[in-house]
Parts: C-alpha cells; structure tokens; sequence
C-alpha cells in the first residue's frame, strides 16, 4: 500500500480550519417553506423566535441570502482543541471487501462528547454568550447533545439545565455524570421543576419520560427564566449551517489530494450532520456544478424521509414549538420498544426535506440487525467502534461498494462517521447476545403516527 499518494489520515492543518460556514440556504433556488405559529399559523417573525432562542441563532435560521457566514475566531479557537477532524481513507475495509471503490469518511468522533454535536454545541454557546444571557436549558435523550452542550457551556462560562428522558438518565448514569462533571444540571424529566413535568407526573405517575415532555420542560423552564433561552441540537437550520464545517473541511481535504466524491453518504436523525457534511458539495450539485450521488440513511424502525408525508407538523410530541414542513412520520409518532440504533426522530430537518422532495438526494433505510452487523465488521477491520447511528452510515456505503465490486467501478464513497458507541454498550450488547430484532412500523402504526398530525389547511 505504501505507493498510494492518498495517506490514511488526511489531516488538514490548523491555520486550514474553515472561516466560513456553508449556508444551504441561500443557494437552494426553492427555499423552503417558513415555520408557522401554531397558533395564528403565520409564519413565525424573527421577533418571536427569538423569545425561544438566541438572537444570533434565529437571524442565521432565518438567512436567506448568505451562502458563506464567517465563523467568530472564539468558535474557531474551541473548534482547534479538536478540529480539523481527520478524513480517514478506509484501505483496511476496501481490502476486505475486496471493491474496487475508494472509501474515505470523515470521523468526527475525536472528542470527549464523542460525536459531531459539538460542533453546534460550541457556536450555540458562545452566541448566548455574546447576547449576555447567563443561562441556557435543552433537552437530551441518548445523553450526546446534552454531553456537547454541557462542554460547551464550561467553556464559556454558561449555566446550563439538561432534561434528561427518565429512563436514559437511569440506563445511562454514565452520561449523566459526564455532563455533571462538566458542570450541568441534569434533571431527570418528568420532573416537578416546572409546570408540563408536574402536569405529566399527575396523569402518568411511573412514567420513564420521552423526549417531547423533556423539550416541554427545557422550552418552559427557558422562557419562564431571567437570561436564559433554549438550545437545540439538530433539526434547524442554523443546526446545519454549523455542521457545515465538516463539509467545509472534507472538501478542503480531498481537494487537496486531487479526489472528488462520486457518492456521499450519512445517517439521518434530525438531518444535521447529513446535512452540514453534504453542504458544499450539494450547493455545488444545485449550480450545476457536479452530479453526486448524496444518500440520506434513516432507520426501518423510524423512516421519516422513506415513508413519511410532506407536511406541516410540530417539532416535538408536546405539540408545543413552532410547525416545520418536514417529512414526518407524525409528531406522535413512536418507534418500536426494542429499536436500540438511534435516530429515532419523527421528523427531518426542514433543509434535507426539501432537497429529497426537489429530487437532488435519495435516501434509504436500513434494519437495526445489518446496522450492527456492519459496525462490527467496520470496528474489527478499521479499529473505531462506531455509533450506532453512524453505522447506519456504515451499512450502505459497505452495500454500495460491494455494489461496486459486481459492476467493476471504482467509485470514490465518503461518508460521515458522526461518532463513537461506548456509551450504547447495552445496544451492542443485544446484537452480540441475538436478542436484537427488527421492527418495521407496519401500515396501521404508521396510520397511528400520521393522525398525530396537525389538520391545518396548509396540510391540505
Ligand atoms: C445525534 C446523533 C446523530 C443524529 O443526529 P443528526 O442531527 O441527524 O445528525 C448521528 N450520529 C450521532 C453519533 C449522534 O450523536
């Protein structure tokens, strides 16, 4: 292998590090529809966006016209502690499978929170820093944003309440002491702090919690305090435009080799690393500029972009924030027990939405049991242990080189390797013992989630 020019590691250095951030959507020539107050169904003003989150956040959620938004040197100087993130070229899997494709990914798990969140973690901070707010709340379920959140605010000094879902904050004790030691406060959700989590403790006693009552009560406890306003990890589009500095930087890094990506592939929650990872590249693809295959990967348990609907609905179960037209699979919409891969989000980033519905992506989904079987096979082979998340990620671009191998093509496949899976030992654990199963929503349970949508004329 030693006569290969393109190294295993391609590492940029730090002066390389992006100065801008990649704005999707001010290249994109159908932008997408507004936010919409559930309440008037208008679309939501700056102004009262802005009650909810930092200023600084919404005027970027809201920017329409910017394809380059310059990062603060205070964000690039958090973002050297570990950035820029290697962009690895996967030989030792190439080998394995015996393709004649070229895979690379881009691996944003190097640092303590152990995945891609804190990228926006760190700009999220440091505006409500800036705003001269002392506080901020979110909501974590797996424990990751809540654990990129909680670095963040250490660094700058930020008081921070996480609402952690009940049952993870037991089944991952770990991660809540990660997010203590960083100085969080993490409240188990429900919880009796405010007023939605007393309201749910009355009529569900022993209830373990879900994400929507823990945004509930992240969202109230926000706007009920002095100085403080919430924070969200994925979703909005000023998520993605953070994430774009992981699109900004593999491109840099395979510009610099001469490669250029044939097909580029990442899994898909709430659509913010898939998005920031595809931001240059698809910008380009919009201005006619190239033709890559971009491929979004949900799982079967939870396939909002493969078979939800393209309409309004609410963020959150509570039915509490704003309407997105997204693709969804309803607001109340669960996925099965036993899905342990994560990704397990109703909708998808408004952004991705609209760029699967105008036709320049695909998406695929794929059952938990191949997810996991292909993360062991990429920890054996390329030594990370990977999230499960990223593994649906994992899964396709492996599917398509051996895709490769049958037709002879030599395609080069990056994909985005979001994270690590230390703490989802119990996930692998059922893989390993055979006591993971799949579970597709069959037609009624997806019936059940779509009548969770809101009936509003903009549905219609
Ligand atoms: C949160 C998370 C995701 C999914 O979130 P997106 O907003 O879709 O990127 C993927 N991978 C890891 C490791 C995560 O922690």
């Amino acid at each position: 292998m030693s006569e290969n020019k393109i190294p295993y590691k391609i590492y940029l250095s730090e002066t390389e590090i992006p100065k801008q951030w990649y704005n999707l959507n001010a290249v994109m020539k159908i932008k997408h529809d507004p936010f919409l107050n559930p309440a008037t169904l208008k679309p939501c003003t700056a102004d009262e966006l802005k009650e909810v989150f930092c200023s600084e956040c919404v005027d970027q959620e809201l920017n329409r016209k910017d394809v380059y938004i310059d990062i603060p040197e205070e964000i690039r100087d958090f973002y050297k502690m570990y950035r820029p993130s290697p962009l690895v070229r996967a030989y030792c899997l190439e080998k394995a499978l015996g393709t004649p494709a070229k895979i690379y990914y881009k691996f944003e798990g190097n640092n303590t929170s152990g995945s891609h969140k804190l990228n926006s973690a760190v700009a999220q901070a440091y505006y409500a820093k800036k705003q001269g707010l002392k506080s901020v709340t979110t909501e974590t379920g797996a424990g990751q944003w809540g654990t990129a959140l909680s670095m963040a605010c250490a660094y700058f000094g930020l008081d921070l309440t996480v609402y952690m879902v009940k049952v993870s904050s037991e089944q991952k004790p770990h991660r809540r002491e990660v997010m203590r030691t960083y100085g969080a406060k993490v409240v188990a959700s429900p919880s009796d702090t405010t007023e939605a989590g007393r309201k749910i403790l009355k009529e569900f006693p022993g209830t373990g919690g879900s994400l929507g009552c823990a945004i509930s009560e992240a969202v109230e406890k926000a706007v009920t305090s002095d100085s403080c306003r919430y924070v969200l990890g994925s979703v909005l589009d000023h998520v993605v435009l953070h994430q774009s500095v992981i699109g900004m930087e593999s491109k840099a890094a395979m510009e610099k080799y001469g490669v250029s990506p044939d097909m580029i592939i990442g899994c898909c929650g709430g659509g913010s690393n898939f998005g920031g990872l595809i931001a240059p590249f698809m910008g380009e693809k919009i201005q006619g500029k190239n033709n890559i295959d971009f491929i979004g990967v949900e799982p079967a348990s939870c396939p909002s972009l493969t078979r939800g609907r393209y309409v309004y609905d609410f963020c959150d179960s509570a039915k509490i924030t704003p309407l997105a037209k997204m693709y969804t699979l309803g607001c109340g919409f669960m996925p099965a027990a036993n899905h342990a891969g994560g990704l397990r989000y109703h909708g998808m980033s408004p952004i991705v939405s609209a760029l699967y519905n105008q036709g320049y992506m695909r998406a695929v989904s794929v059952e938990q049991t191949k997810v996991f079987e292909a993360a062991e096979m990429f920890a054996r082979i390329e030594g990370i242990l990977p999230a499960p998340e990223s593994s649906h990620a994992i899964r396709v671009a492996v599917d398509e080189a051996l895709k490769c191998k049958e037709t002879g093509e030599e395609k080069t496949i990056l994909f985005g390797l979001t994270g690590t899976g230390y703490f989802d030992m119990s996930a692998y654990k059922q893989y390993n013992d055979g006591t993971m199963k799949d579970s597709i929503p069959d037609e009624a349970s997806l019936a059940q989630g779509f009548s969770t949508i809101p009936d509003i004329p903009q549905n219609k």
